[in-house]
């Protein structure tokens, strides 16, 4: 259990128009943030006032990128609960890209405490209007003042909130994705699998790429064969081929493992749709769309939950989706999903922890 002290604001903000939420551009009024010392470990967990942090210009994470960051949600319900979806997931995670960047584990518990407490502190600012949740932005950056490579012997956990609008104001509209064949957001034994900002960096210049030739997101393949998906932007894929989903697997240590991703497959195995994670290569990709046989093709993340995939575009060739429509299982697995996290409907999979 960790004491966590609480300086509340004494001008808190005005809160944005619900309608004008968009991700990522407004911040409530608290942070949640605790330090850590080799000889303390973490310490002085404590929500303040959210607002600028000092730092040495030569504190690590500016230098080697000793960064990692979790993203998840606080739903509010139709009757005003608050809840957060498989939070331990995250943390779980958290702890696993905290051991790959060799930073300190925070305990789980104490992790999901810091949590609950900053979004209590906070809980005016989840809002209700359909679609609209609260994004939570856990992160810790290294802090120690040298330019040595090694590991920090001091870091900072940071909580930072945002109030988000819905995704899909506008429906579900399908995104145009192209192959990326010239650049890789990672290779076995790298970090593909941490949530790290390194990774984000590294795959910018695909992303600007991919805008530029007027697509939305890129599509990774492995930094080896150059043959095998990764994962699509910042979302793990799916594919639909002849009725069967197929997702890249876990095993090779490139992809990220979402928390969408894995509700996902435990969605499809309860519902009897038949899901395989294995390799799945590009040209079996594009075969099945030739033989008419690529149903649906989706991305998956916390953001979007479900981002179907209208157009698939590789050195000229353009693939079209299901007509640049959501697909069935796209749109089953998007209610389900959204229904059980806004408590909508039953949560049978016990994947709900209220705030
Ligand atoms: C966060 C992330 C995902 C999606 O994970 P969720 O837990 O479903 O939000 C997928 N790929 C990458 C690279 C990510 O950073």
């Amino acid at each position: 259990m960790l004491d966590i002290r609480i300086e509340r604001t004494a001008n808190p903000k005005e809160k944005p128009d619900t309608s004008k939420l968009g991700f990522g551009k407004h911040f409530t009024d608290h942070m949640f943030v605790m330090d850590y010392s080799t000889d303390k470990g973490w310490y002085d967990p404590r929500i303040v006032p959210y607002g600028p942090i000092s730092l040495e210009p030569s504190a690590m994470v500016f230098h080697y990128a000793q960064e990692l960051f979790e993203g998840m949600k606080a739903y509010r319900t139709a009757e005003g609960k608050i809840q957060l979806f498989r939070p331990m997931k995250n943390i779980e995670r958290m702890n696993a890209t905290c051991d790959r960047l060799c930073v300190p584990r925070i305990p789980s518990e104490d992790t999901l405490q810091a949590i609950r407490a900053v979004v209590d502190t906070d809980k005016d600012w989840v809002p209700s209007a359909e679609g609209t949740s609260l994004y939570i932005r856990p992160f810790i950056i290294a802090t120690d003042e040298s330019l040595g490579v090694h590991p920090s012997h001091t870091y900072k956990f940071i909580i930072i909130l945002c109030p988000v609008g819905s995704y899909y104001a506008a429906g579900i509209n399908p995104v145009k994705i192209c192959v990326e064949r010239d650049y890789v957001r990672c290779v076995k034994g790298g970090t593909g699998r941490a949530k790290a900002g390194g990774n984000y960096a590294a795959s910018l210049i695909g992303q600007q790429k991919a805008e530029q030739l007027g697509y939305a997101q890129v599509l990774w393949l492995d930094g080896i064969h150059r043959k095998y998906i990764d994962e699509v932007g910042a979302m793990n894929v799916f594919f639909v081929i002849d009725g069967v989903v197929v997702t890249p697997s876990l095993e090779d240590g490139n992809i990220l493992p979402g928390v969408t991703r894995d509700s996902c497959i435990q969605l499809l195995k309860k519902w009897g749709i038949p899901v395989e994670e294995r390799h799945v290569s590009i040209d079996e990709v594009i075969e099945a769309h030739k033989n008419g046989k690529l149903d649906e093709a989706f991305g998956t993340g916390t953001a979007a939950v479900i981002s179907p995939v209208g157009e698939l575009f590789d050195n000229g060739n353009k693939m079209i989706i299901n007509n640049m429509e959501i697909g069935p299982i796209s749109h089953k697995l998007y209610d389900a999903i959204t229904g059980i996290q806004w408590g909508k409907t039953p949560d049978e999979m016990n994947w709900t922890v209220e705030v």
